[in-house]
């Protein structure tokens, strides 16, 4: 039987050692401070938002709710953001998203401050993750499978790693991440032929597809690391990932579980962007 891989250990322990980091800049009279905007009131962004303020305030980061109307343009968005880029006392900034659909969210992407985009939606972050060069962050949910992995022991460096999913906030990212860690990997989408065949294949396996309990036992091997990245609500309340669980833990060696996995991991990502974002700028 698989090992489970609990996020909120991974979670502590990065939230440690940014606690750490955060108290380092305190004592230089600096307090790392992260803005959240939302824009309407989505009971995700909501959930996600406390989870966020709970988290930056157990290791000493500062937070600002900035809140608009749905009703709320284009235009007001972007000044709000500009005003945040241009405020020496906030470090990092985080926007909800999806935005309310008559939103322009490209322009208002083109607004956000690489050097504040913690959450790595902006052109400069993406450069950072794919070239090196950039400015800002990996997305929050790719950085924290890899700090979930390697915080359960799994080896990176000469793994074959196969991501399901190609999405700019999930899969590219993380296939980035993972091939800067040394990982030989693989990346699949919809049009893949035989994924079954191509995930048994791997040593680690991350699902992120957006299709609720997707992979089940066909998809897995023995001595397998899994990270289910997908999130579904049922009707219930309950949450489930891509992954049939029960399924895949009769025969991987580790998986992360959904509720409690991944997703426990990325407010401890965020929290570490800002400070770090406020090391940077000091
Ligand atoms: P997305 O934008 O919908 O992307 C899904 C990806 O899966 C696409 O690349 C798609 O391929 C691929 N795909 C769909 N069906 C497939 C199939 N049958 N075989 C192989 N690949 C397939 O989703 P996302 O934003 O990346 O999110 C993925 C999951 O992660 C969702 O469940 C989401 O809720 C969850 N999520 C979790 C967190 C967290 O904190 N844990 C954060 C963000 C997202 P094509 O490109 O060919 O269409």
């Amino acid at each position: 039987m698989a090992e489970l891989w609990k996020g909120a250990p991974a979670a502590k322990a990065l939230t440690e050692k940014t606690a750490a980091r955060a108290a380092v800049l305190r004592d230089r009279g600096i307090a790392p401070t992260l803005a959240l905007v939302r824009v309407g009131a989505r009971e995700d962004d909501l959930a996600y938002e406390r989870a966020a303020v709970k988290r930056c305030q157990s290791c000493g980061v500062e937070t600002r709710s900035v809140v608009l109307p749905e009703t709320a343009s284009t235009a007001e968005l972007i000044a709000v953001l500009r005003e945040l880029n241009g405020d020496g006392s906030v470090h990092g900034v985080l926007l909800f998203r999806p935005l309310p659909g008559h939103i322009d969210d490209e322009a208002v992407r083109r607004a956000q401050a690489p050097e504040k985009d913690v959450d790595g939606v902006t052109d400069g972050s993406l450069a950072g993750v794919f070239a090196g060069t950039g400015t800002g962050f990996a997305p929050c949910t790719a950085e924290a499978v890899v700090v979930l992995l390697r915080h359960y022991g799994v080896k990176l460096d000469g793994a074959n790693a196969v991501v399901a999913g190609r999405s700019l906030v999930v899969g590219r990212p993380l296939s980035m991440l993972l091939l800067a860690a040394g990982a030989t990997v693989t990346v699949c989408h919809s049009h893949t032929r035989d994924l079954a065949s191509v995930t048994r294949g791997a040593d680690i396996v991350v699902a992120a597809v957006g299709k609720r309990g997707f992979f089940g036992t066909e998809h897995f091997a023995p001595g397998q690391a899994v990270a289910d990245v997908g999130i579904h609500a049922a009707g219930d309340g309950s949450l489930c990932g891509d992954v049939r669980t029960g399924e895949a833990a009769a025969v991987v060696a580790g998986i992360t579980p959904v509720p409690g996995g991944v997703g426990a991991v990325t407010t401890a990502v965020l929290a570490s962007h800002v400070v770090e974002a406020a090391e940077r700028s000091a």
